[in-house]
């Protein structure tokens, strides 16, 4: 089997679905190839989503998908001292907990919609090289093997990416720079269905515990470790199952699905795009380094990625130059903000739990206007500037 395309997407994520039907919109011919039997399961996600950062990637939300819609976060520091920051603020980064299999469901629709075609059960295993461009992916359908001739690839492929390294692109991550993930899907467990909770310090070794309510009784409880804090294996379980033991409303509940996964908490990478390549989402290392959310980052660069990847067969140029105008357009939407969560995410893992105890207090203190990282570091810049001093004019 021979197919011709324009555009190539690998990974039938909220990346490659959003970048398909961007550049199908725009009257690209465009095919998705996702490896797995269904699209958007298994779930490995908190599946939480912020109301602005949906605008932002242009989606409208839709109860199909929404689980649960919170009014606020809390933010609890080691000894117990909640931070409470609700929805009135502007500028929320907490709102929806969704269903992520429905949602990229969704997306994909809206691939197809939009004239994309989509083959499920297709692994790209290898870029396709002509004349110094990449021209296309080998891949295999079902045991078998075939050839996707593009004049654009777009690689989609998630945290674990090899669309980038394939196509000689440095996607290398250090170890301190990614999170190992951990998560349970529980019911009967007895919390405010009303706010996402995220829980600091000791608990979660250089990253942060989580329990995001899907309903009443029901949360996606998880945290994720800097893999350089850990020691063995079957640690990031441990973690989880102490942290859930020593919380009476959580260790009510019974986990019904264990999730793992590895997120990038990284500075942005020098380079997403090549002769005939571009990356996009989690494989360009989008995901915001403090949070270790990367739906949204990803939402945005694919819209600039399919109306990019659009021009560039209009215009016959698939060059690096051309392309170029992708990795200009998503790094003056994202680069300053993943540079500067990058500094702070960087700082906290360095942080004792008493420290990070004082640091709460001083946040609270703060009439603090919007929920936002930002927000929360300029309160941390009032009263311990020296905590911050090196990214400063980041803070602006
Ligand atoms: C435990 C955990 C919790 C998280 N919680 C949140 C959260 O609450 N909020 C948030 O915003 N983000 C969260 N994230 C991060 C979020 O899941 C990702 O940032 C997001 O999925 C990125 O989308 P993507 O399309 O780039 O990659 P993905 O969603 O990973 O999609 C990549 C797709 O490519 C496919 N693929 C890979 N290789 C190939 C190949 N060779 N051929 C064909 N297909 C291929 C995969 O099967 C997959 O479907 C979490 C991550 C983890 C691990």
């Amino acid at each position: 089997m021979a197919l011709d395309y324009d555009i190539v997407v690998v990974g039938a994520g909220p990346a490659g679905s959003l970048t398909a039907k961007h550049a199908a919109v725009a009257g690209a011919n465009v095919l998705i190839l996702e490896k797995r039997p269904e699209v958007g399961s298994p779930v490995r996600c908190g599946e939480g989503l912020d109301k602005n950062g949906l605008a932002r990637m242009g989606i409208k939300p839709d109860k199909k998908w929404i689980a649960n819609e919170v009014k606020g976060a809390h933010i609890y520091a080691p000894n117990g001292r909640c931070l409470e920051l609700k929805e009135g603020m502007a500028g929320n980064e907490v709102g929806y907990v969704i269903k992520r299999d429905i949602f990229d469901k969704e997306l994909a629709k809206d691939a197809i919609r939009a004239g994309a075609d989509i083959m499920i059960r297709a692994s790209a295993i290898e870029v396709i090289k002509k004349e110094g461009a990449i021209a296309g992916v080998k891949a295999k359908h079902m045991g078998e093997r075939f050839e996707v001739s593009a004049k654009i690839v777009v690689g989609a492929d998630g945290f674990e990416s090899q669309v980038g390294r394939w196509a000689g692109i440095d996607t290398t991550v250090k170890p301190k720079d990614i999170y190992t993930c951990f998560q349970y899907d529980m019911v009967g467990v007895d919390i405010d269905s009303d706010y996402s909770d995220f829980f600091l310090g000791s608990c979660a070794p250089g990253g942060y515990a989580w329990a995001f309510p899907k309903g009443k009784h029901r949360a996606n409880v998880g945290l994720g470790l800097q893999v350089t804090k850990i020691k063995g294996k079957g640690e990031p379980k441990r973690y989880l199952d102490a942290f859930v033991k020593a919380r009476k409303g959580l260790s009510k509940g019974t986990p019904i699905a264990h999730i793992a996964g590895a997120v990038s908490v990284c500075a942005p990478i020098e380079k997403t795009v090549g002769n005939g390549i571009l990356l996009v989402g989690d494989a360009a290392r989008q995901i915001d380094p403090m949070t270790g959310g990367g739906i949204v980052n990803s939402g945005i660069a694919a819209q600039i990625a399919g109306k990019v990847a659009a021009e560039s067969i209009q215009a016959k140029d698939y060059s690096t130059e051309f392309l170029s105008r992708y990795e200009k357009g998503w790094r003056k939407e994202l680069e300053d903000k993943l540079y500067r969560n990058w500094l702070a995410k960087e700082k906290l893992t360095s942080l004792s739990d008493d420290t990070i105890n004082k640091i709460i207090e001083a946040i609270a203190e703060y009439d603090i206007e919007r929920i936002s990282v930002l927000e929360l570091l300029k309160a941390v810049k009032a009263k311990y500037p020296e905590l911050v001093k090196e990214f400063e004019d980041l803070l602006m």
